[in-house]
């Protein structure tokens, strides 16, 4: 397969600082996780987000990532019927709002990518089994990431306990190589088969991304030209960690319980 040959290994020293990338991107990831609630408002969550990089030597890497335009934002934040790719706006967050936020941290060249879904106030049993699915489908990908294994086993294990569950996963967006660039080579689908793709060796780095809807597995994009919403307004989740292989089988690079404040949680 041709984009085989683009598969960029890093070394452990690139990985090491894919790190410390990582643990930025997840102190503004926790903080802004601690400031959501019913009233504030998107725009709020990504200017502290914006600051906390910045403070800590980062660069936002999605604000000016291209596309139809520049993205004009620190995050993405999609509620509710929102998949990925919103654009934080005046909007204030509303009790029973499930609310994604997806955040990159560029360090010393280096990139990480990680996202998580959340309740604000009180949300529905329904909405709260679509988050611990999408959550858990997160970890059952990452479970297959041991050198020898293939990207399909992830993308098919994904599928399979999203489907397994009566939820849809979107055909259009996917996981990915990350590094030096945010998209790299290969593509990780959310559906597949085992035992195809790309060959997982030591030094390869991904973005796992579970993307989960309730409804149809179909999406479009608002007329903002970035937000993409299931194509029947059905809630969806979508979490994600950059995540490395090692000889020692997959290592996190975007742990959400390490960091708060520079400290590991008690
Ligand atoms: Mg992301
Ligand atoms: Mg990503």
């Amino acid at each position: 397969m041709v984009w085989q040959r683009n598969i960029v290994v890093k070394t452990d020293e690139e990985i090491e600082i894919m790190r410390e990338a990582g643990q930025i991107n997840v102190l503004a990831l926790n903080t802004i996780r601690s400031m959501i609630r019913p009233g504030v408002t998107t725009a709020e969550l990504d200017e502290a987000a914006e600051g906390i990089i910045r403070d800590h030597g980062g660069v936002p890497t999605f604000k000016g990532y291209p596309g139809p335009y520049p993205f004009p934002a620190t995050l993405t934040i999609s509620v509710n019927e929102a998949l990925v790719h919103g654009i934080p706006s005046g909007y204030e967050l509303r009790s029973g709002d499930i609310v994604s936020v997806d955040c990159g941290t560029t360090y010393h060249g280096l990139i990480a990518d990680s996202a998580f879904t959340v309740g604000v106030g009180e949300i529905s049993r329904d909405a709260q089994q679509l988050l611990d699915i999408t959550e858990k489908a997160l970890y059952i990908g990452i479970e297959q990431m041991h050198a020898g294994k293939r990207i399909g086993d992830i993308s098919a294990a994904i599928q399979q306990f999203a489907e397994g569950h009566g939820y849809n996963v979107p055909r259009e967006y996917s996981g990915h190589g990350v590094g030096r660039q945010m998209h790299e080579a290969p593509q990780v689908p959310n559906y597949g088969r085992a035992g195809r793709g790309l060959v997982l060796r030591p030094g390869i780095t991904l973005a796992i991304e579970p993307m989960l809807l309730v409804g149809t597995f179909r999406t479009r994009v608002l007329p903002d030209q970035w937000t993409v919403v299931s194509a029947d307004g059905s809630l969806t989740a979508h979490f994600e960690h950059t995540v490395a292989v090692t000889k020692n089988g997959p290592l996190i690079l975007t742990p959400l319980e390490e960091v708060v404040d520079g400290r590991k949680k008690g």
